[in-house]
């Protein structure tokens, strides 16, 4: 039974709760760091949405053609790497830095004023 476990561990007393994905030592000392990272996680995209709604790097979105969803709420886990693309619409060629393509090129993106990466409006 998992419970009895549980305290069986928390005898021995007073670990920081450091090893993430390890054995529950303290399940009281576990809720309240997990919590704390609840609430950074919230924190977090709070300051996100904020950045979005304020669009904060309006500039320099601009400058990467990035509509504002793009620049702020998918811009996640990209691989580093020099990557080639075709551009969905023209076919030119093109070296993207990372590993998430965009679907049109700089040129494209400009003429048409959308974004490089999705292809929505820019804002
Ligand atoms: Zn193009
Ligand atoms: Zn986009």
């Amino acid at each position: 039974m998992v419970f009895g476990r549980i305290q069986e561990v928390e005898s021995s007393v007073g670990t920081k709760m450091q090893n993430r994905g390890g054995m529950v030592k303290d399940i009281h000392e576990q809720i309240k760091l997990d919590t704390h990272w609840a609430k950074r996680y919230y924190e977090t995209q709070k300051k996100v949405l904020d950045d979005y709604e304020k669009d904060v790097n309006k500039e320099r979105r601009i400058r990467r053609r990035d509509c504002k969803t793009c620049h702020y709420l998918r811009n996640g886990v990209a691989g580093q790497a020099l990557t080639r693309f075709e551009c969905r619409l023209c076919k030119a060629s093109g070296t993207n830095p990372n590993t998430r393509v965009p679907k049109y090129c700089n040129k494209c993106s400009e003429k048409f004023d959308m974004c490089a990466k999705c292809g929505a409006e820019m804002d």
